[in-house]
């Protein structure tokens, strides 16, 4: 493996004497060539790093003695919020996932609180906080059917650190390591992959020493020590250190699916369309509306993507569990009953305007399905049946 020079070198250097002090040993991965730690004894041919690429991406965590009892995700949040109060770290508020800082539409990481000084020049901030911060991550939605572990909105939980010296970053990271085998992941299931990325988030590139944490096959999140350049100032350093929580709770509970914890229990249907709706209900509950470009351009996409494949689903009900599911850790700007009408509108749009153009008809107003087609049957005198036909060929 090739490291650079300066920082970062060292960082390895203490990197490997914290793992090894640890009781982990080092191996280099024969599927990737990365170096990556494992608290065992592996034979030679034994030593891949877990990355879905290098073994054969089975997740073998699910077949490891499973606890008595299941845990919701819930109580999972609070003990891992606790604990890290316990030990001095403030705990921060979601940030909205609308984002206008930095360099994406919508939040993807906790790392984003700090966008406003990255980006703004904005006075430093060095405490140290736990946040559990909604996110939507929209690149992976065609996955989510065919990849488990995938979802395009999910909840960052992480621990930031803006100025933090390369070891109180490691003594975070074993933090870390504390609250997971409280939860009952024991470490010598994990590897820790080490890699270096060459990065740039807007003001100049860098590059991050960066740890990844495996749990029998499942990436469950990583520990980045940051250095980001700055015009007008040093570069600043941050530990960031986050993981996905639902896939905590999946390796906590060792279900079949990643799903049967992210849908509810007494569901049945395709994982996309459960995801899409979880992914819209977090938009809605932010107050992001439907637009032609930034946050509002991600809800029609995916709000588009239910219409076409999915009309016809009791999508309210689900829609309004995942706005419980998210108002617990964001506060809504809107309520229920609104969002869920939102999110029908917009859905309901698309249906209306593949109606409207097949038959030619009057214009649909911003009004459901149902009042569109009452319209047109009750006050134009339009064919029931022909609407209905209309409607089945706007499905893809
Ligand atoms: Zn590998």
């Amino acid at each position: 493996m090739e490291l650079e020079s300066g920082p970062t070198s060292i960082n390895v250097e203490s990197v490997r004497r914290f793992m090894s002090c640890n009781g982990w040993r080092e191996y280099l991965c024969v599927g990737c060539g990365k170096v990556f730690f494992s608290k065992q004894t592996l034979k030679p041919y034994a030593r891949v790093c877990g990355w879905h690429k290098c073994d054969k991406g089975e997740y073998p965590f699910r077949t490891y003695s499973k606890r008595k009892k299941m845990l919701t995700l819930k109580q999972i949040n609070e003990k891992i919020t606790e604990y890290f109060r316990l030990k001095g770290f403030g705990t921060g508020t979601p940030m909205n996932i609308a984002n206008f800082e930095g360099r994406t539409d919508l939040v993807v990481a906790g790392v984003q609180m700090f966008d406003d000084i990255i980006h703004r020049n904005q006075e430093i901030r060095d405490n140290k906080v736990f946040v559990a911060q909604p996110c939507v991550r929209t690149q992976f939605q065609q996955l989510v059917d065919s990849r488990e572990g995938t979802s395009t909105s999910f909840v960052n939980v992480c621990t930031e650190k803006m100025g933090a010296e390369f070891s109180e970053h490691l003594q975070s990271l074993d933090h870390w390591c504390t609250v997971l085998s409280g939860l009952g992941l024991h470490m010598n299931d994990f590897v820790i992959v080490m890699r270096t990325s060459l990065n740039d988030w807007g003001t100049g590139k860098f590059s991050a020493l960066e740890l990844f944490l495996s749990y029998g096959g499942l990436e469950l999140g990583d520990a980045a020590y940051l250095l980001i350049p700055q015009t007008n100032r040093p570069a600043i350093a941050i530990s960031d250190i986050g993981f996905g929580l639902e896939r905590i709770a999946w390796a906590i509970n060792k279900t079949d699916s990643y799903f049967d914890t992210l849908m509810p229990l007494t569901a049945m249907g395709a994982r996309e369309m459960f995801d899409l709706c979880r992914t819209v209900a977090l938009l809605v509950l932010c107050g992001v509306q439907a637009a032609n470009k930034g946050p509002g351009l991600q809800f029609r996409r995916f709000a588009k993507l239910l219409s076409e494949k999915y009309y016809g689903t009791d999508l309210d009900s689900i829609l309004a569990y995942y706005f419980d599911y998210w108002a617990q850790f964001i506060k809504p700007s809107i309520n229920r009953d609104g969002a869920v009408q939102l999110v029908r509108l917009e859905v309901e749009r698309f249906i209306n305007l593949k109606v409207c153009e097949a038959l030619n008809l009057p214009p649909p107003r911003n009004e459901t399905t149902e009042a569109y087609l009452d319209r047109l049957v009750y006050t134009c005198n339009i064919n029931i049946y022909e609407l209905r036909k209309a409607i089945q060929t706007c499905k893809t």
